[in-house]
């Protein structure tokens, strides 16, 4: 099948704040990233070096995930031990492709391998860890996870662990759920600013967020999260959230998940590109146009059809070309502005 070329204006290139690759490559046993190099292979993912390309995805925080045993929202905490294994071969997937098909992939950890990468024609990969069930109260495994090449991380997924509380999915509800965090999460938040590693906000209870505003450093950073006032999910910023995004110089990744985007909520995938172009209408109003990027969920959520895999994404920069964003804006949404986010971790 012959896919149509975008005109030149749709294909900046694109660094995304959230994908869930490495968690469906470790899930489907794929422990050589077949789905995602092959291009004969028949591939359920949003994102493959294909799809990719036709995108012009030249990057992300490609995101490693452990989900509890029975159920993904199971709120029961996980353990240390099997989330540290099960992150570690999420990693070996991310360090095999990396080593074995590094013109299509590449671990990144600072802005020059970014540039590198995505100049060779890879895929510039900066791992980030979604929920830290991983790394235990010693904090030896954030250490650990910093080696294997780790330099983002969100403590809380929705569910709580010993660092806190994350949000739940009910549908519509306050981010304002649950208590702030614990003395391991304040701690872990001290640690991941003294290694410079990116803190990200995104799935964070609304105390929790408030505890990482007082007590961090960085610029507060959500990779994909959307405005509360036009889809009233607990996973999206309030306006009390945004402006305190905003004076901290920080950043926000549109989610494409439609129960993020949709006034309704609902996880469908006949939605329209428009509630994106509104979310990022809102957001700039906000944060300004530096400060806002992308955070697709792709490989993670229920997305417009339009933007089913990463090949839809010319089609997203038309529409943001089209709403008046004129080209220079696009390209700061869609590459500049996390890059100039990254560069704020030390040593990136
Ligand atoms: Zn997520």
């Amino acid at each position: 099948m012959s896919l149509p070329s975008p005109s030149l204006s749709e294909q900046n290139p694109v660094f995304d704040g959230h994908n869930d690759v490495l968690y469906q490559l470790w899930k489907a046993g794929d422990k050589k990233g077949g789905m995602f190099i092959d291009p004969n292979k028949d591939s359920a993912l949003a994102i493959t070096c294909h799809s990719a390309q036709i995108g012009c995805l030249k990057g992300g925080l490609f995101a490693i995930f452990v989900p509890a045993r029975d159920s993904l929202e199971n709120t029961e905490g996980l353990s240390e031990k099997p989330a540290f294994d099960h992150t570690m071969e999420m990693l070996d997937i991310a360090h095999y492709l990396h080593k074995n098909h590094s013109d299509a992939f590449r671990i990144c950890q600072n802005n020059k391998d970014i540039k590198k990468a995505s100049s060779d024609g890879a895929i510039a990969a900066v791992l980030h860890i979604e929920g830290a069930e991983a790394i235990g109260p010693s904090l030896d495994g954030l250490y650990a996870l910093a080696q294997r090449g780790v330099r983002s991380i969100g403590p809380l997924w929705s569910r709580p662990n010993i660092f806190g509380q994350g949000v739940p999915f009910s549908f519509p509800g306050s981010p304002d759920q649950g208590s702030g965090l614990t003395q391991h999460g304040k701690a872990l938040v001290k640690a991941c600013d003294e290694a410079g590693i990116m803190l990200d906000v995104s799935h964070l209870n609304e105390a929790g967020f408030w505890d990482i505003a007082r007590l961090s450093h960085q610029p507060i950073t959500a990779t994909h999260s959307n405005a509360h006032a036009l889809c009233p999910s607990p996973r999206n910023l309030t306006d009390k959230q945004l402006a305190a995004i905003a004076e901290s110089g920080g950043m926000v990744g549109v989610c494409f998940a439609t129960a993020y985007l949709r006034a309704d909520g609902a996880r469908n995938d006949q939605t329209s590109l428009d509630p994106i172009l509104r979310q990022i209408d809102y957001l700039l109003r906000f944060l300004g146009e530096d400060h806002v990027g992308l955070g697709s969920d792709f490989d993670g959520a229920v997305l417009p059809s339009e933007l089913k895999t990463a090949a839809g994404l010319p089609a997203l920069q038309k529409a943001l070309q089209t709403h008046g964003f004129g080209l220079q804006l696009t390209q700061k949404l869609c590459w500049d502005n996390w890059l100039i986010r990254l560069s704020k971790c030390s040593g990136f």
